[in-house]
């Protein structure tokens, strides 16, 4: 595993990119292990998880920054606890058996990392820390004190505290977040299927895609939840989501089969998985704002409006024709066509009672609604994110 560095220190144009083996040119890296790979049966795959600790030790001694998103706390409390469905028959049972099976990750962690002289450092996140900016930037501040401290910081979800509305629910998509927060250059999400396939790779003929260079409506239709072993909660469309969060934020993301052991040199060596390709680099706020997941209402506008945004201008109450959902000012808010179809998102300037007040109405009306001067946007350009 060779690291290649463009003149800036970071990868080369990603342009280039041509299939696994250029994970290996990022500079800091999350790798995301799913609980089918590393629970078998309520027990853990130790040997396994050597062999990746072994990969994790190689990649960093080439001068790798490594992250791990480790699942599993689910799996392993409910065996420990004899809970029924793999601890998620309820929400109080996953909680419960997350909370006993996180005290044995961590020391699965702690010891596999160990071997290598690794320092590992857990941290549990709730979706909550990573949606709200003031808290995002602590745990980002947190992840790089870690790096450079020397040790892995080991993820997961905070699922003995998270409820089910507010949760990511799978790691795929904390993965995605963990390295939009990190600054990281590339996801590594491991999985027990070789990668994405045109169609379900049950059917005759599937053909694994290698290569995803944005992640359209026809990729979307692709996924056929077909990574479900059931222990887990991930699943194709999780990992397209996973893919849409980090693309958009400039961050490279792979899927490879984890299945056998050292996962990644083998991985690397058959050059074998889909890599989806970075699309475009948002300013690090815009991107956190582009992966936030919670929206509290939608606005949607007119055709005109829907050119205006597409020409970079700010969302004015004149184009708005419809106002769902009840936020305060400072909300995130989904942007919708006139179809329905989504245009992005960002931070609401009113609240909804305000936004359905002024709906229609050009500057100089508003003022005798609002009571007030208005402000100069609905949704500001800045705090908008498209797509
Ligand atoms: N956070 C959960 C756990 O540790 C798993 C979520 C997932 O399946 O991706 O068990």
């Amino acid at each position: 595993m060779k690291v290649r560095t463009g003149a800036n220190g970071h990868r080369s144009d990603p342009m280039t990119v041509s299939a696994i083996k250029d994970l290996a040119s990022a500079r800091r890296i999350v790798v995301k292990i799913g609980s089918a790979l590393l629970v078998t049966d309520g027990a853990a795959n130790e040997a396994w998880l050597r062999s990746l600790a072994q990969d994790l030790w190689a990649l960093r001694e080439e001068g790798l920054e490594i992250i791990v998103v480790s699942s599993g706390a689910i799996a392993l409390g409910a065996a420990r606890l004899s809970l029924s469905k793999g601890g998620r028959a309820s929400l109080a049972d996953a909680q419960a058996a997350a909370s006993v099976g996180q005290v044995a990750l961590a020391q699965l962690w702690a010891d596999a990392l160990g071997q290598h002289d690794l320092t590992a450092a857990q941290m549990l996140v709730t979706i909550g820390d990573l949606e709200d900016r003031r808290r995002y930037l602590n745990a980002s501040a947190t992840l790089e004190r870690l790096l450079e401290a020397g040790a892995v910081p080991v993820v997961n979800e905070n699922d003995s505290v998270a409820t089910e509305e507010i949760r990511f629910g799978d790691n795929d998509r904390l993965a995605a977040r963990i390295a939009q927060a990190a600054n990281a250059d590339a996801v590594l999400l491991l999985s027990d299927v070789d990668g994405l396939f045109d169609r379900s790779p049950d059917e005759e003929g599937a053909a694994l895609i290698k290569r995803v260079e944005g992640v359209t409506p026809e990729i979307i239709a692709m996924a056929s939840d077909h990574s479900s072993s059931g222990i887990g909660s991930g699943g194709m469309k999780a990992k397209l989501q996973a893919a849409r969060i980090a693309e958009r934020a400039g961050i490279m993301l792979a899927i490879i089969n984890g299945t056998h052991e050292s996962p990644i040199a083998n991985a690397v060596a058959a050059d074998s998985g889909t890599i989806f390709l970075p699309r475009r680099h948002d300013s690090a706020r815009k991107a956190w704002l582009g992966g936030r997941m919670a929206p509290e209402g939608v606005l949607s506008v007119d055709a005109g409006c829907v050119a205006a945004l597409e020409d970079g201008a700010s969302l004015l109450a004149a184009g708005l024709t419809e106002v769902e959902g009840e936020f305060q000012r400072g909300a995130l808010v989904s942007l919708h066509g006139p179809k329905g179809e989504r245009l992005g998102q960002g931070l609401v300037e009113y609240s909804a009672d305000e936004c359905r007040a002024i709906l229609g109405l050009r500057d100089t009306d508003q003022e005798a609604q609002l009571g007030y001067a208005p402000r100069a946007a609905v949704v500001h350009r800045d705090h908008m994110v498209r797509g």
